[in-house]
């Protein structure tokens, strides 16, 4: 087992990344911006290291900065969280180069799953069903009109970098699609420094279900089920829950099994997650993550494991040591994404804490950073906490999320804690009723009505 880690990241995941270690006697070091000075996780870790100036560019995705921090700290491996260097192959291979162990899959996968068409064709060819669309890159318009003709509209153009929901332009007709592709490349090309975009038939009313895998390398794989992480905003996920309330248990383990399968056929290793739109009882792959997720701890709650724990267990060279049979699911867990925005607006609201009051009881968890008097800082991602509840079935978790959101204190900041009680009491959220669009109509209607 390793001695140390070095956590490549801040905020909540930082702290998560860092308890996991703690249990296993596994020393950390974090390493912190200058504003991140006072931050918790920065407070708790064994060892801090500032590795430059606020803005992510000049510190959290500093490469050099961190490997240097890595070789003066000595660390044995490197936990990118998710987010910043997360998903860049070339900063896994560095971190491998130098000697240090990369805590996530091999460069090889991340570099195969960040470029979205390559990815599709992959998973494809070993079995996988993925969205109609083109063959590969769309060139030009007359490209992209020929493919949408033969899949018909509405399309949806994609940038192969994509991520964050960048680089997406929907088109209705084929009157729109000249705008929207060259929209999406343009934005795609800001984004990621990448234009190449492709298409896909635009689905009406899909949910969003994706498949926690783990895997190994050695050809060990198991799925801990699926999440439902169709309440989206801005192509944002904003909600998750596990099991899905669309899928019955066949359904469930089909695409398990569907894509625990690919993920051993490609020889993947760590964790990963498979996402799918989920529409007229048929799954649509549409990308693979290869990281850690925001939404991991609804699968750890209903299935008992510490994702973390077995990231870095199997980063060490364990095997997985349990197959799919001893995989148990028990329950029902919903997590809401606590961010300090307006909960009308969305608009960041960074700013200083006062009172902070967390709450706790059966099946209560928070996954955050926070502390009575830390300033949030406005330079980074607004997501401040996760607040992740767990029942015996899914009644039973809406009834204590209501109560746990009810709980919580953040006092002297904005966040989208009142948007979560109203988005509660909605009749198609506390039916299990929706799918990927329904959140932003809810949100209009609420802005006309409010
Ligand atoms: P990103 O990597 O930018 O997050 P994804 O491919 O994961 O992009 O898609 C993000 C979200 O966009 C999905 O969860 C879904 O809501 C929506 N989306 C993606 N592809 C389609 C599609 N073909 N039809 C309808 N919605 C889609």
């Amino acid at each position: 087992m390793f001695e140390k880690v070095l956590i490549a990241n801040r905020g909540e995941i930082a702290l998560r990344i860092q308890r996991a270690c703690r249990e296993m006697g596994v020393r950390t070091v974090a390493v912190h911006s200058t504003i991140d000075a006072e931050a918790m996780n920065v407070r708790l870790a064994d060892e801090a290291i500032c590795i430059g100036p606020p803005p992510a560019a000049d510190s959290y995705l500093n490469v050099q900065a961190i490997l240097t921090a890595a070789t003066i700290s000595n660390v044995d491996a490197i936990h990118p969280g998710y987010g910043f260097l997360s998903e860049n192959a070339d900063f896994a291979a560095m971190v491998e180069e130098h000697g240090f162990t990369f805590i996530g899959p091999s460069p090889d996968h991340i570099r195969l799953m960040g470029d979205k068409i390559a990815a599709k064709k992959a998973v494809a060819a070993v079995g996988v069903p993925v969205i109609p669309g083109s063959d590969g890159p769309v060139k030009d318009e007359r490209d992209a009109r020929a493919v949408a003709e033969e899949i018909g509209y509405p399309v949806l153009i994609k940038a192969s970098s994509g991520g964050g929901g960048r680089g997406m332009k929907a088109a209705a007709s084929p009157g729109e699609l000249g705008a929207a592709l060259e929209m999406a490349a343009r934005e795609a090309r800001a984004a990621f420094g990448d234009g190449t975009v492709y298409l896909e038939k635009y689905l009406s009313g899909p949910r969003h279900i994706e498949v926690q895998i783990l895997a190994d390398g050695e050809g060990n794989v198991v799925h801990l089920g699926e999440r439902d992480c169709s309440l989206q905003r801005r192509y944002q996920k904003v909600v998750e829950e596990a099991p899905s309330p669309a899928l019955n248990d066949d359904q469930r383990q089909e695409i398990g099994r569907i894509a625990s399968e690919a993920a051993a056929r490609l020889g993947y290793r760590s964790v990963g997650t498979m996402e799918f739109l989920y529409q007229d009882g048929a799954f649509y792959f549409i990308e693979m993550n290869t990281r850690l997720q925001v939404e991991h701890p609804v699968t750890e709650m209903i299935c008992g494991l510490d994702l973390v724990r077995e990231m870095v267990r199997i980063a060490a060279g364990a095997p997985l040591g349990y197959t799919q049979k001893d995989i148990r699911f028990s329950g029902h867990a919903i997590e809401c994404r606590i961010n300090a925005e307006n909960p009308d607006t969305f608009a960041p609201a960074p700013g200083r804490l006062g009172n902070y009051h967390v709450p706790g009881g059966l099946g209560v968890r928070v996954d955050s950073a926070l502390y009575a008097g830390y300033q949030v800082p406005p330079h980074y991602d607004s997501l401040i906490a996760k607040l992740i509840v767990h029942g015996a079935n899914r009644n039973e978790c809406l009834m204590r999320l209501r109560r746990a959101l009810e709980e919580y204190i953040i006092d002297g900041l904005e966040t989208t804690i009142p948007f979560h009680q109203r988005l509660m009491s909605a009749p198609e959220f506390i039916n299990g009723e929706y799918d990927i669009h329904w959140l932003e109509r809810f949100l209009g209607n609420h802005e006309q009505t409010g």
